[in-house]
């Protein structure tokens, strides 16, 4: 535990996942100190040290494109910013169909991805045997692709992006739990801790699948719900698979690290809520093998090195939550992130930087603000593009 140094900060941030520690990073950068970031656990001890890695532009809503192909881009120049190699392969990001249904889906995204600018491609199967040769053809009926997609190695950018943050400032205390919300005269005014209240101006809630709960504890009830996900890394093998590959029929996703293990997780059928824990189920391992071996069947061979469970922090419209509550000033949302957080961190926790600063976003509030949620004609074109 590290306890925090000042009894007041400009800005608390409530969680030090890829989110929280991305924000603080644009803050400081932007000058705006003194921050502290509170994190009850350990570094990566939520999602972002339990994800896939993966990173894509492939997605329903424009919104959502234009903030993964941003966020490509700064991955790409990663290393040179941070100094530390987060080891982005863009091997592409294959979507597999098997019905027709499914293709139409597929189509719809191509339509949507293509005329944001991203040369993605529509395939028979013979062009996804092409591309993914390991794969059994059995069932596949076409799918799509995009080569700038890729996956990278999520601990060393929470790391880098750790200390990058500290050496401009931040203030990381680890090992300390926001209990509540402190307001004063209707607006935020700290943060209830176990060894007393630390004044803030701001506080962002950037606490992934416990965000409901923070808010809750700040008052407000919100319609995120944390949803537990399953995943698994086997032994290593030769390199088989360049790019990540999802079925759509089930929600599988399966990368190849350049380690050589298959890292990747399907859907399961988990009661809504964080009660779950962060192991894995007796469930998920049968399953996810049937699922693998169904789509690589030179998996049936490998030994699992080992699996577990994080939290999805998910919206009604798969959209994440961007942006100063209404209900109380000072209290900033960067939650919901679904299965997408760490792909989308870059380029959105930018945007959460400028709201906790008061400065206007240029993200559409009907799509991304919190109000959407306290608007009964909302109309928000949802995002459901989840699995990978
Ligand atoms: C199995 C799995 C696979 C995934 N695959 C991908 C993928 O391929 N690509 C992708 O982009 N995303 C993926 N995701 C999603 C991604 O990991 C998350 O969206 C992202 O990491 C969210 O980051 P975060 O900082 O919001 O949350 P987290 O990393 O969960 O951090 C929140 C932190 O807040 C802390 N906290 C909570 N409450 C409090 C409190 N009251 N006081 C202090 N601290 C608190 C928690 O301890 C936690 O460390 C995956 C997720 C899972 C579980």
């Amino acid at each position: 535990m590290s306890a925090p140094a000042k009894p007041r900060y400009r800005i608390v941030i409530v969680g030090g996942g890829i989110v929280g520690l991305f924000t603080s990073y644009h803050l400081a950068k932007a000058g705006a100190g003194p921050i502290l970031v509170l994190e009850r656990g350990f570094l990566s001890s939520g999602a972002s040290g339990r994800n896939g890695g993966g990173v894509r532009q492939q997605w329903e809503t424009r919104a959502t494109i234009r903030l993964a192909r941003e966020a490509v881009q700064e991955y790409r120049r990663f290393g040179r910013e941070f100094g530390y190699n987060p080891w982005f392969r863009q091997g592409g990001y294959l979507f597999l169909a098997e019905t027709r249904t499914e293709i139409a889906r597929l189509h719809s995204v191509h339509e949507t991805v293509r005329s944001e600018g991203l040369p993605s491609r529509e395939l028979a199967p013979e062009e996804v045997r092409e591309i993914a040769p390991a794969i059994s053809p059995e069932g596949i009926v076409g799918g799509t692709f995009l080569d700038s997609d890729g996956t990278l190695y999520p601990f060393p950018v929470l790391w880098a992006v750790y200390e990058k943050a500290r050496s401009l400032g931040v203030e990381v205390a680890l090992g300390v739990e926001a209990l509540g919300i402190v307001r004063d005269r209707g607006r935020v005014a700290g943060v209830a801790t176990p060894s007393g209240t630390i004044g803030a101006d701001v506080v962002v809630n950037a606490a992934g699948g416990w965000s409901a709960e923070l808010s809750r504890r700040a008052g407000l009830p919100v319609e995120n719900t944390p949803t537990r996900h399953e995943i698994l890394a086997t032994e290593p093998v030769k390199p088989c698979l360049d790019p990540m590959v999802i079925r759509l029929s089930d929600g599988l996703y399966v990368s190849q690290t350049m380690r050589g293990e298959l890292v990747g997780g399907r859907s399961m059928p988990h009661a809504p809520g964080t009660e779950g824990g962060m192991s894995t189920s007796p469930e998920f391992l049968p399953s996810m093998a049937r699922s693998l071996v169904r789509l690589i069947p030179r998996a049936a061979s490998l030994g699992v090195l080992r699996a577990w469970s994080g939290y999805y922090d998910d919206t009604p419209d798969g959209l994440p939550v961007i942006g100063e509550d209404p209900r109380l000033p000072g209290f900033v949302h960067a939650n919901g992130f679904g299965g997408h957080g760490f792909m989308l961190a870059p380029a959105s926790t930018r945007r959460v930087a400028k709201a906790a600063l008061g400065e206007a976003i240029d993200l559409d509030p009907g799509a991304f603000g919190p109000a959407r949620f306290l608007d009964p004609d909302r109309r928000a074109v949802p995002e459901h593009l989840q699995p990978g």
